[in-house]
């Protein structure tokens, strides 16, 4: 008979009860969630500098979660970036709304692993359910299947992969045994404009960075059609709904009706753009996209959901899985939907719950009505900064307003007295060989006082910085 050994360290932590945990976790959170309008956007220095209070070594006794959270929430909290706020406009960033926060919480609990239905058939149906919902509001084709996964870099990297395999397998060469030593060569057609993620994943899936053939844009990042090269079947066209500087979208009717008649395949990178097509007052801007052979877009940006939302729509049913294929003789495929076949992950968290409460919590309206709101607002941005003096660089057909201050030098330093202010946070990027401001108003949270105060402090500094 073998001694039971048991751990006294995890006895204590079975016995212990949770209860006051909890509460103290849903306290700190909630005291985070009532200030986070009044914290400075970007972390003080003396904030920053407090963090070196997590500069320890792992001790060799447990501590109690009382103390971890408290700890977190002291220095950890002061020390974030108020995201979930209503100023903060750098990069692509939304905010978290309320359905998924709570719903979150909850699944937190359940903590399932969704990779098969015998692992969790309530994380099968939701992802089945999701799907549905996600076509039917971005009007994609019916055979369209969802796969979820982190963000969009992986969504892309997992659309140029099938992309790769169909045109291969198109060729009548079999890359799912020989890999590419012997293949034929692929011809990879984009934008000037296409987000640095998508040579990250040609480069990943082994098509390189160098032998793209990029096709001009004009001063909004579209694709120039009269610029397109001959299309074929040996050729990988990757598109955009939404440029990550301007927010425009590429001529969809025109370019996947040509990709379509020449037999290419049709990637198009929407991270945060797709959403248009769930606004009937935008959907113009996403027209012929449907006629694509996959999409990358995420929950996190537009749509407002946690982080770790990134879904990969693909015609191609069987395709994808064969690209995500794997084979074991414990994994037991059922009837229903097994997620894993549909990623490149097997366990996971169960995120796709946090879209379906996302879509859930806004309804249909909601959706349409956060995509519109979004871009009013980013068209009263600008107004405020043209009318103050500041340039205007793009036309705002979405989210995203393109600003610059006179010259290179006088536009980086605003950036940076802006960044210090913590009224609100912007970055910068180079346009079109030019330094610009850029501003993306992609939170639900955002108010049109939070704008008001917002110009207000830029132009304040503009105005500081021309004296
Ligand atoms: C943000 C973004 C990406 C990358 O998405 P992640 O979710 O951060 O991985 C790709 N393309 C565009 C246009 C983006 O804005």
């Amino acid at each position: 008979m073998q001694h039971r050994y048991r751990s006294k360290i995890l006895d204590e932590i079975r016995n212990h009860s949770l209860d006051s945990d909890l509460k103290l976790a849903h306290q700190f959170a909630l005291d985070y969630i009532n200030n986070v309008d009044d914290m400075p956007v970007f972390p003080k220095p003396n904030d920053l500098d407090s963090l070196k209070v997590f500069d320890s070594p792992l001790g060799d006794e447990p501590e109690k979660t009382e103390d971890i959270l408290t700890q977190l929430h002291q220095y950890g909290s002061p020390a974030t970036v108020a995201q979930t706020g209503g100023r903060y406009f750098g990069f692509v960033c939304g905010g978290i709304l309320p359905s998924a926060l709570a719903s979150k919480w909850l699944t937190d609990a359940w903590d399932q692993n969704p990779a098969m239905y015998v692992l969790s058939p309530v994380a099968s149906k939701i992802e089945a359910v999701t799907e549905k919902w996600l076509i039917g509001l971005l009007g994609l084709p019916p055979e369209t299947v969802a796969g979820y996964v982190s963000g969009s870099s992986t969504a892309t990297i997992i659309g140029l992969t099938i992309g790769r395999n169909y045109l291969l397998k198109n060729l009548g060469y079999d890359v799912f045994g020989q890999g590419l030593f012997n293949a034929p060569e692929i011809k990879v057609v984009l934008g000037e404009g296409a987000h640095s993620t998508i040579y990250k994943a040609l480069s990943i899936i082994g098509l390189g960075n160098e032998r793209i053939h990029k096709v001009p844009c004009d001063d909004q990042g579209r694709i120039q059609v009269d610029q397109m090269p001959p299309l074929d079947h040996k050729t990988l066209l990757i598109l955009q709904a939404g440029h990550v500087n301007t927010g425009n979208f590429d001529d969809f009717q025109t370019l996947c009706t040509m990709a379509k008649e020449a037999g290419a395949y049709v990637h198009v990178d929407g991270a945060f753009g797709l959403w248009a097509a769930a606004n009937p007052e935008f959907k113009h801007l996403t027209d012929g996209v449907q006629l694509a052979d996959s999409w990358s877009v995420d929950g996190h940006k537009t749509l407002n959901t946690p982080y770790d939302s990134g879904i990969i729509l693909c015609r191609h049913r069987q395709l994808l899985i064969n690209s995500m294929h794997m084979v074991g003789s414990y994994i037991i495929l059922s009837e229903d939907r097994d997620n894993m076949l549909y990623t490149s992950e097997m366990s996971r968290r169960t995120r796709a719950i946090d879209l379906w409460a996302t879509l859930k919590g806004l309804g249909r309206k909601g959706v349409a009505e956060l995509v519109w709101e979004l871009h009013k607002k980013a068209v009263y941005f600008g107004d405020l900064l043209k009318e103050g003096g500041l340039d205007m660089l793009n036309d705002i057909v979405f989210n995203q307003v393109l600003v610059r201050f006179k010259s290179d030098e006088k536009t980086d330093t605003l950036i940076k007295m802006v960044q210090d202010s913590g009224v609100c946070w912007l970055g910068g990027a180079k346009w079109q060989g030019q330094s610009v401001m850029r501003i993306s108003v992609s939170s639900y949270k955002t108010t049109y006082e939070d704008i008001d105060t917002s110009a207000e402090d830029i132009l304040r500094l503009a105005r500081e910085l021309d004296s």
